[in-house]
């Protein structure tokens, strides 16, 4: 084996190169991607405008360093401030680290209040990160067992469980925000009720909490609007941004306003690397294209579709408990663990996932076609049928 570290349980194939939703292994096999490397590849593989853009911003200038004025991140941080309805923009490298940002700015927004120990509410079957306090703040036992201690001030609640929290925000005095996925995804697709999110804004109102939503996965377009947020009309205080942020090109945000804004000053936190002109640029014309190429409705119009697609395909299917999730981020539920459709999947030359054991996950690039859609879910739901009569 490879010198690289074991810490993936890595399928036997190695990719070359892609163009738009395909992409192609080294021994020439072509795959049609529903997974965008995990919610990463926004614009599909090698957009000619953001070779482009990513090629000249090289030959100009990668790096300088955050003692320094960035342009290019002035203006992404202008434009995910418009786009978001926020009025600051922090940047890291990955989205635990924007998750790490959001997690300090409430822990001080507490501090700031005179709360000496202040305390998140987080949900179970969240998905915030690897780091310790992000690990911390995720609701998976199997990825924290081993690593503890583990880092303290997160109560949890059951996910959309708008009583419990309020119970925590009652008996616990030292409550300072609540943090959440508007659709969970490592967790498996999960939306709350509708109303949940509009609530969980008025209690963090009525106490001077802060909303913290973690768009990593389902923000940059993925729903078919902007932010998940935007879809369930709330606006939090912090929302986290990485993944399809840069269309592969590793950058994460962590975006402010309300009560949070005007929060940290010089000196309380950083990243060398943080909104550098390289990935700044990446981002900028990721969503520059994002606009020019229509992607919101597209995400949300194929969305729409694929489930349609499955629904039927998969009618009266024993062992299709859900299909579920909102524009490109899709889950099909089943009744027992299916880890092994991956591979299956690959074999067949599709590219797609499964998380929390027994849900099928889609998240394709936001230029999938209605005809990628309709490839998808006729190569897809034969080897679901298949493995399901088995
Ligand atoms: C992937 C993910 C993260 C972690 O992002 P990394 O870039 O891997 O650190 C955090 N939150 C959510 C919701 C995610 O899906």
């Amino acid at each position: 084996m490879s010198h690289v570290m074991n810490t993936y349980a890595r399928l036997p194939v190695t990719f070359s190169h892609g163009q738009g939703c395909r992409i192609t292994d080294i021994e020439g096999r072509e795959y049609l991607d529903a997974l965008s490397g995990i919610a990463v590849s926004t614009l599909g593989h090698a957009h000619p405008k953001l070779v482009a853009a990513i090629s000249a911003q090289a030959g100009r200038m990668l790096h300088t360093s955050n003692l320094y004025r960035i342009r290019e991140q002035e203006q992404l941080a202008d434009k995910l401030c418009a786009l978001s309805g926020m009025s600051e923009v922090f940047f890291s490298n990955s989205g635990a680290e924007a998750n790490e940002a959001a997690i300090k700015l409430a822990r001080f927004y507490g501090h700031k209040k005179q709360i000496e120990l202040p305390t998140i509410i987080v949900m179970e079957k969240a998905f915030h990160g690897r780091t310790m306090a992000t690990l911390s703040a995720t609701g998976n036992r199997k990825a924290q067992a081993g690593f503890e201690p583990l880092v303290s001030g997160f109560v949890r609640v059951p996910y959309g469980d708008l009583e419990a929290i309020s119970y925590v925000v009652e008996h616990h005095h030292n409550v300072v925000a609540v943090m959440l996925e508007v659709i969970q995804g490592e967790g498996g697709i999960h939306l709350a009720d509708p109303d949940f999110y509009q609530e969980v804004r008025e209690l963090c109102d009525a106490r001077s909490l802060l909303m913290i939503c973690d768009e990593v996965q389902c923000g940059m377009g993925r729903t078919g609007s902007w932010f998940g947020y935007q879809q369930v009309g709330v606006q939090p205080d912090i929302a986290t941004l990485a993944k399809g942020l840069g269309s592969g090109v590793p950058i994460g945000a962590c975006l402010v306003g309300g009560k949070a804004a005007g929060l940290f000053g010089p000196g309380n936190h950083g990243s060398t690397f943080g909104g550098n002109p390289l990935v700044s640029t990446a981002a900028l014309t990721t969503i520059e294209v994002i606009e020019q190429e229509g992607l919101l409705a597209n995400a949300a119009h194929i969305g729409d579709l694929i489930r349609k697609l499955f629904a039927e395909a998969l009618a009266g299917t024993r062992g299709v408990v859900d299909i579920r999730g909102h524009g490109l981020m899709i889950g099909i539920e089943l009744d027992r663990p299916c880890g092994e459709l991956v591979g299956r999947g690959l074999a067949a030359g599709l590219l797609i996932n499964v998380t929390a054991d027994s849900v099928v996950r889609f998240l394709p690039p936001l230029i999938f076609s209605e005809a990628d859609a309709r490839e998808l879910v006729e190569r897809t739901a034969p080897l679901i049928k298949e493995f399901l009569a088995a």
